[in-house]
């Protein structure tokens, strides 16, 4: 297993649209495995292929208090959704940044697992905002994006300016 570098708010490559899964092979388990690792060790409850910069539709989460309740979702989509719910959210990609996003407060999702069998999973509360934050970047769309415009540029200049302490500390 390895950890994987994850890219930044606002790297160009997390607006690439993800790939549907044709096939749960060998190499789909390893990166699965890997998001896996690189999400516990962040931390954070969940990770999607694109902020490894693999363009596959692979997602992992964990909500759990006990960080034991690894769901991994192959080719996720919404199929049902109802209600409204607000929530503070953040994001690996957008580090120290936490803000209110508007959501569905109830999702039923349907994927394949890692043997390839279909499954639906149906959650609401954090689960659900965890799955649509997460499904959301598998089309290039990162949570921030639903801020005010200029919320976001404040949030770019903040980031540029940590990455410019780190490259200085490097
Ligand atoms: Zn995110």
């Amino acid at each position: 297993m390895s950890l994987l570098p994850i890219l930044r708010f606002p790297d160009p490559r997390l607006k690439k649209i993800a790939a549907p899964v044709r096939n749960v092979d060998e190499s789909i388990i390893r990166l699965a495995r890997d998001m896996a690792e690189t999400m516990y060790q962040a931390p954070g409850i969940g990770l999607a292929a694109t902020q490894v910069d693999v363009h596959k539709q692979v997602i992992v989460i964990d909500t759990s208090e006990t960080r034991d309740n690894l769901l991994t979702l192959i080719n996720p989509e919404i199929v049902e959704s109802e209600g409204r719910q607000e929530c503070e959210e953040g994001c690996l990609s957008v580090p120290g940044i936490y803000d209110k996003v508007e959501r569905a407060e109830r999702v039923v999702v349907r994927y394949l697992d890692l043997e390839g069998r279909e499954k639906t999973i149906e959650a609401d509360e954090l689960l659900a905002v965890c799955l649509q934050h997460e499904i959301e970047h598998l089309s290039g769309k990162v949570f921030v994006e639903h801020l005010s415009r200029l919320k976001q540029l404040r949030i770019k200049a903040k980031l540029a300016k940590q990455a410019k302490i780190t490259a200085a500390r490097d």
